[in-house]
């Protein structure tokens, strides 16, 4: 795993100790701790200033926001939105599970955030996605859009099925074949039927029907799927980052296709399994309960001699198209993200399916890998959305001479180390440019202020460690990876009103920056290259980046 280097000020340091009156040095440690810091110069008076005026960043919640979500916030140090107390707009990030109504993606203020993107769904309902991928494969080809189960959509589709399911038991003679039939709009198993027979077929509703995988991997002899998480921060232009943890969800009862009406054994769905009456047995490899991490998948099959890098090559480019199925269709929205949850069967022949995408996945806490991975994705998550409409300067455009204004604010900006992909994401010759109005912008209109939110979380970080009970048995926090250049195509806010960020914001579909390349264990692939790069800005070039990515996939 690469580390991140954070530039960030010994003054700083000692500052927010300072603020703080006087805190010992091993607080700011715990929270800096796996990180690599290069101590860069210290900040100036008014830095100072800036970091003793800070307010805690707001959240806004609802009934339905995931319980871990609030519990991470708090824990960074951010304040919860209190309706009677507070001013309707005083709120930083709103996060909940169900989506947001157009009319507040539209009032929303250049300090706010939302958790959802405005037409997303057309990714996540199974009927509408099961369209956006035949419509893809009609134009780009079979073959590359050959990841998920031939699917039908019910009852539109109903006499195409009929004939698909004569034609096939031609095929296969005496053999069984076999479909899941499922309901578009439910989620977590509910409604499922598998069968091998046309005559268990009952709909009553919009369904899709799709050849049901009858030869999964098996661990031990359980089936499995893989719930990777992706982080869309922006469809125009399109960014799209992807976890490299995840989870992978077993079902409890052997694989048997003799039987296709036990849940446990044919879907995957921890809210099914959990009842499962094995879930608390020690299973045959799988272990106690129903998941494992996606990384302890992962080296279980390397151990197993299997390319688990090619496997999760094909899954990122399996993300790709599938979001640039839908990405011309979602209308602009700005200071909105929507962390999706894929879920990814692999056959025997270690061929990744894409079965679904989830709408706001399960958050969650059941069991220990679930604290463990979602977690960590909360925190990274906010990492992430704080890098949104933010740009990071490569040292190398670093081009002022020391102590020059110009340099003291590149001063602030983080370098992450190099991972193994970094230089196909290499394209920031032209976001760099010391000409590029973009940049010229970012770097002169606003270099306070995100070292301003930076030291307001990191001091509120330390003031919940101080005030907190049991501070050591706390999980690590992460430092906060970055200082950045905001890029603000709004209006600035009064300083007198502190927690109401003048960035980051939204990005204008024409920004030239280049998003970062990994925050946290949040992996950048889109855009993966300068052509798609350039293709993802002033409109979505889908052609061109299609183009790219077969280059990329016939390497
Ligand atoms: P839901 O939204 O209800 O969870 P999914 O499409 O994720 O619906 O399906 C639930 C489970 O059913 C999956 O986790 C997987 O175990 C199983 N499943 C779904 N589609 C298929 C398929 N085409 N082949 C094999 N198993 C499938």
């Amino acid at each position: 795993m690469t580390s991140l280097s954070v530039l960030i000020t010994g003054r700083a340091t000692m500052n927010a100790h300072k603020s703080l009156g006087g805190v010992t040095a091993n607080i700011f440690n715990l929270s800096l701790e796996g990180h690599n810091i290069q101590k860069r110069q210290p900040l100036g008076k008014e830095d100072e200033a800036l970091g003793a005026a800070l307010k805690p960043l707001v959240f806004r919640v609802d009934e339905t926001t995931p319980r871990v979500v609030q519990s991470v916030l708090l824990e960074r140090g951010w304040d919860q939105f209190d309706e009677q107390q507070q001013d309707v707009e005083d709120w930083n990030l709103y996060w909940r599970a169900s989506s947001f109504r157009m009319v507040e993606h539209v009032n929303v203020k250049p300090w706010q955030r939302l958790n959802h993107h405005p037409g997303t769904t057309t990714l996540t309902r199974k009927d509408c996605l099961a369209k956006h991928l035949a419509y893809m494969r009609r134009l780009y080809g079979e073959s590359l859009y050959e990841f998920t189960p031939r699917t039908f959509i019910i009852p539109n589709d109903y006499t195409k099925f009929v004939a698909e399911y004569f034609k096939e038991k031609q095929v296969l003679g005496t053999k069984p074949s076999y479909w899941i039939c499922k309901p578009a709009e439910l989620s977590r198993g509910r409604g499922i039927v598998i069968f091998s027979d046309i005559r268990d077929l009952n709909f009553n509703g919009t369904y899709v029907v799709q050849k049901y995988i009858c030869n999964p991997l098996l661990v031990g002899r359980y089936k499995c799927d893989l719930r990777i998480y992706v982080c869309v921060t922006g469809f125009k232009p399109l960014t799209i980052y992807v976890y490299k943890e995840g989870l992978v969800r077993f079902a409890t009862e052997k694989f048997d296709l003799q039987n296709l009406q036990d849940s446990y054994a044919h879907l995957t769905n921890s809210s099914i399994n959990k009842s499962g009456a094995s879930y608390k047995k020690i299973k045959e490899v799988v272990g106690q309960g129903c998941k494992w991490t996606l990384s302890r998948f992962f080296s279980y099959l390397r151990n197993g001699d299997v390319d688990d890098l090619l496997l999760w090559q094909k899954i990122k480019h399996m993300v790709i198209l599938t979001v640039l199925a839908v990405a011309p269709s979602v209308p602009v929205a700005y200071n909105c993200f929507e962390l999706f949850g894929f879920d990814i069967l692999i056959d025997e022949n270690l061929k990744p399916w894409l079965l679904e995408v989830n709408y706001s996945p399960a958050l969650s806490l059941d069991c220990s890998t679930d604290v463990s991975v979602k977690r960590s994705l909360v925190h990274d998550v906010i990492e992430l959305i704080h890098l949104n409409g933010l740009r990071r300067e490569d040292k190398k455009c670093n081009r002022a001479s020391p102590g020059s204004p110009r340099n003291k604010q590149l001063e602030l900006c983080t370098i992450p180390a190099s991972p193994p992909y970094v230089s196909l994401i290499r394209f920031t010759n032209r976001t760099c440019s010391k000409t590029n109005p973009v940049v010229q912008r970012v770097v002169n209109v606003y270099p306070k202020h995100t070292r301003t939110s930076q030291l307001r979380e990191m001091i509120n970080k330390q003031r919940v460690f101080l005030t907190r009970e049991g501070a050591k048995s706390k999980p690590k926090l992460r430092a906060c990876h970055t200082t950045r250049k905001a890029f603000s195509p709004y209006t600035p806010v009064a300083q007198s009103q502190p927690h109401r960020m003048k960035g980051p914001v939204g990005i204008l579909p024409e920004a030239g920056y280049a998003p970062d390349d990994h925050v946290g264990n949040f992996v950048l692939i889109f855009p993966f290259n300068e052509a798609t790069f350039g293709a993802s800005r002033n409109g979505l070039n889908v052609k061109r980046i299609i183009q790219e990515l077969q280059k990329l996939m016939n390497k």
